[in-house]
Formats: structure tokens, sequence, C-alpha cells
């Protein structure tokens, strides 16, 4: 039989399996029969489709984190709805074959597969150095814009993945719409919703149970003490209601974390694991290190190198060990193979409320805006060959033969060349902030100094772990 056709039966088996154990609730007959045959079809999976990186620790990881998503959300019980909409429209698709061959043919590469949209800049919190704080009722994205954009990455790139961030989504509001107008409208299509959790009620969690097409990921800064010390008193309550409420409606939910300085040991210590995923049902997690832009900016939050090192040690014992989904947004650049942003193939572009383009929900300054595309009649793709995203994509495709991919950042593991791009490609900064750090001196010292700092923290790692399995993780030590 041709690789090909192996890929795609071996595919077949595992997403059937998938289907068998998203609908089985005993959870000793899937942790023995199940599990272990989906989880040999997930490594024949990675092995024969390994992408354009193939060092054997950049598959090693790709296995054991997708082995962690399959075995968090079967576990958790996902709506068998939900299931069948992240299989057979997210990853089985015809369409999407189509499109991605009509989309080579157009531009020589594969097409972006996703979006990040923040609707509504506004919020019901008011968490330290937020931008939301200073949002008012305009900041919102124009429904009509919103569900175009929606419709053509399905149209154009077969693309059926939307994460939603914010502000507070579910605060998003245009002509009587909302939010769940935009999940309904678009059955077809994936959405991950970032959300602060606190307007999750009973009605709220039934309605997108029966929708089928979300997961929510809900905002936690660690335990109650260090969660309310940025979000507000009371709020670490009402996010524990609210996960139980999403447990009990058995939808699949995760938590969304900002690691600083101040709290990278403890959300990866036991009391957190223990708490969010053991005892309240997260299914997920994805890691955020604090990113110096928007409102109040200071480098100094940012986790320490040493502690961004103990992050990805401890974050691949959590998804080894404990096979939960714990995502490292920067320390897993060997899982997607570096950046994501700027349109790559599989990867993002993000809009913000006022349709401002962006190549990334971190990289604050935009290319393009979608009302003034789409008032010349244009579409998405016309954000394919803009000079800022063309730039970065080609420092993308180079850094996969040549670089490091647990620095896989631009705009912060490689500062300077990010802050050229944009320079040179006459880039919108998305506010003053934006505008200000760009010019200032200080931020640009303090960025290339712990980019340097890193560097010499990563480059052992990254040759002796990844490229050539001289060392062992385990002999990785942060300190
Ligand atoms: S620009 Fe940085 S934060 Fe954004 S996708 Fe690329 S690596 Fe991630």
């Amino acid at each position: 039989m041709k690789t090909e056709s192996k890929i795609k039966l071996n595919n077949m088996l595992v997403t059937n399996l998938l289907k068998i154990a998203f609908a089985t609730s005993n959870l000793r007959l899937f942790d023995r029969l199940l599990f272990p045959i989906i989880d040999k079809g997930i490594k024949n999976a990675v092995e024969r489709a390994p992408g354009p990186v193939t060092w054997p620790g950049v598959i090693e990881d790709k296995y054991y984190m997708v082995r962690s998503m399959a075995y968090s959300s079967l576990k958790i019980g996902a709506s068998s709805k939900f299931a069948s909409t992240v299989v057979n429209k997210a990853i089985l698709s015809n369409l999407r074959l189509r499109k991605e061959m009509e989309f080579r043919a157009q531009f020589g590469f594969d097409p972006p597969g996703f979006m990040v949209i923040s609707p509504a800049k506004r919020c019901n919190l008011r968490c330290r150095g937020c931008y939301a704080n200073s949002a008012s009722e305009k900041d919102q994205l124009d429904y009509n814009i919103f569900t175009r954009v929606i419709g053509e990455m399905r149209d154009l790139w077969g693309a059926r993945f939307v994460t939603i961030s914010g502000g507070e989504p579910l605060m998003y509001r245009w002509d009587g719409k909302g939010i769940l107008d935009i999940y309904a409208e678009h059955p077809d299509s994936l959405f991950l919703m970032y959300t602060n959790g606190t307007l999750i009620n009973d009605r709220v969690a039934q309605k997108l149970y029966n929708l089928g097409n979300i997961t929510p990921a809900i905002s936690v800064e660690g335990m109650q003490q260090v969660t309310e010390h940025r979000r507000g008193k009371g709020v670490f309550e009402k996010i524990t209601r609210a996960m139980e409420i999403l447990k009990k409606h058995r939808l699949l939910f995760g938590v969304s974390i900002t690691a600083t300085k101040y709290n990278a040991e403890e959300i990866v210590s036991d009391e957190f694991l223990d708490y969010y995923f053991e005892k309240l049902g997260a299914g997920y997690a994805w890691i955020f290190h604090y990113m110096p832009i928007g409102r109040d900016v200071d480098p100094d939050l940012i986790p320490t190198p040493d502690q961004r090192v103990m992050l990805w040690e401890k974050s691949w014992e959590v998804i080894k060990k404990r096979k939960i989904m714990f995502v490292d947004f920067w320390n897993h650049g060997p899982v997607s193979d570096g950046c994501i942003s700027a349109g790559r193939p599989g990867g993002y572009f993000y809009i913000d409320w006022q349709a401002n383009v962006y190549p990334c929900v971190f990289f604050p300054y935009a290319a393009a805006n979608m009302t003034e595309i789409y008032a010349k009649n244009g579409n998405l793709n016309d954000l394919i060959n803009m000079p800022l995203y063309s730039r970065i994509r080609n420092w993308q495709f180079k850094y996969w033969k040549e670089g490091d991919l647990l620095r896989p950042c631009p705009i912060r593991d490689h500062y300077k060349m990010a802050k050229k791009f944009v320079l040179e490609t006459k880039a919108k900064p998305a506010d003053d902030g934006a505008a200000e750090i760009i010019r200032d001196p200080v931020y640009e010292k303090k960025m290339e100094k712990y980019d340097a700092e890193l560097e010499k923290k990563t480059t052992a790692i990254w040759e002796d772990v990844y490229k050539h399995g001289t060392r062992p993780r385990e002999a990785i030590r942060h300190n």
C-alpha cells in the first residue's frame, strides 16, 4: 500500500476509535482497552507525517502532545456532538484538502489553519494591567465582518478552527446579536473561547452544550490568592463555580494562564494541577508567558530564562505523567514547528475589535484592516502577501532549517529582528503603548538582554536533547 493510503487508513482508524471512546463513559474500559490502541495509532500518525522539522526530539514532543490531547478530552467524556465536530469537520474534511490544494496552487505553500478574533475589547472585570479597562462600547467588531471572516476562512483555506479572545467574548453585542449567534451561524466550525468564566451559568452552559462546537478556556493566575491579586476579590469562587457547571454539563473546558516571574512555580505545582484538573475537571491548559505589551508594560515580569527552562521541564512532566494537555505557548515551539504567526501554513492571523489584522496576538503591529479590505471588494487572501507577513513567514521557513525551536518567537526571542520588520514595513501600532515601546531604547535593551540569556540556556538543550539525542531530558535541570 502506498504511504499516503497507509496514513489515511491509520487516521481513519484512530478517528473511529476516538468516536467510540468519546461515547464510552466507562473509564477503566477506556484506559485499559481503547486508549492503548489509540495511542499506537497516534504514534504511527506522528512518525509518518512529522512536518517540516524532523529532529528526533521534535517528533517525540509531537507524539506526547497529541497523546495528551486525545487522553485529556476523552477522559472528560466531551459531548459526542463536540467530538463529531472536531473529528468530521475540523480533521477529516475533504473540503479542507481541496481548499489546501487550491491555495497551494495560488501561493506556493499551505494555507493558514485558523484565526484568532477578539470581537470585544470590554470586559466585566477590571484585572490589573489589562487593556480592556480602557474599553468603551464602541470597541466591538462589526458582526458582518466577524461572520464573513469565519466563512472566508472555510471557503478560501478550508480552515474551521477559530479562537475567540477578548475582552470578555460573552459581553459582545452587535445589533442584538452576541457571540452565541456566531457559534450557531457556523455549526461546522470549532471555537475555542477564552473567557474570564464569571458569566458562565447553567443557562449559558446548556446553550454551549447544545451548540456543540465550543470549548471554553477560563483564565486563572494560580490558586486563590494569586488569581484574586490580579483579577479581583471573589473571582476565584466564581470561576470555581463556572468550572463545576461546565463539568456537570459535560463540556470540554480548559484553563488559560499568564505565567509571570511571580506565579511560574505555582502553576506547575501539585496543588494547582490537582485542583483544576483532578478536582474541577479541566481538560487542558494554555500557558502564555507574560508579554510586555499593552497597558503598564513591565519586561521584568517575564519569567526569567531559568524559569522558562523550569517550565519547559515541568510542563513535559505533566504531559507525560499526568497525560494532561498542558501547552506552554513558547516552550512548546517544537510541537508547532516554531512560530505560527503571519498566516504561515497551519498558522494564523489575529483580528481585533477594530478589524485590524496582526501577525499574532502578541505582535501588536498591524499591516492591514479587514474593513478596508472588504471596502475594496477584497478578501482574506489579500493578507497573504503583505510585506510584514511575508517577511515574518520567510524568516519562519528559514528558521525551520536553522533555528532553535525552543526560542521560536520573533517578537519576544528575537526582538531586534522583529523590530526591524515592523519599522521597515511601517506596520501600524495597536495602541499608544505599542507605538512607544518600538522606539524605546530601554525596552529594546531589556528585550535583547533577555534574548541573549535565553539563547545561552536553550542552545545546549536544543542541540543535545532535540537534534542529537546525546543527553536524556531528565539530565536537564533548570538550575
Ligand atoms: S510571534 Fe511569537 S507569540 Fe506569536 S505565534 Fe510567533 S512565536 Fe508565538
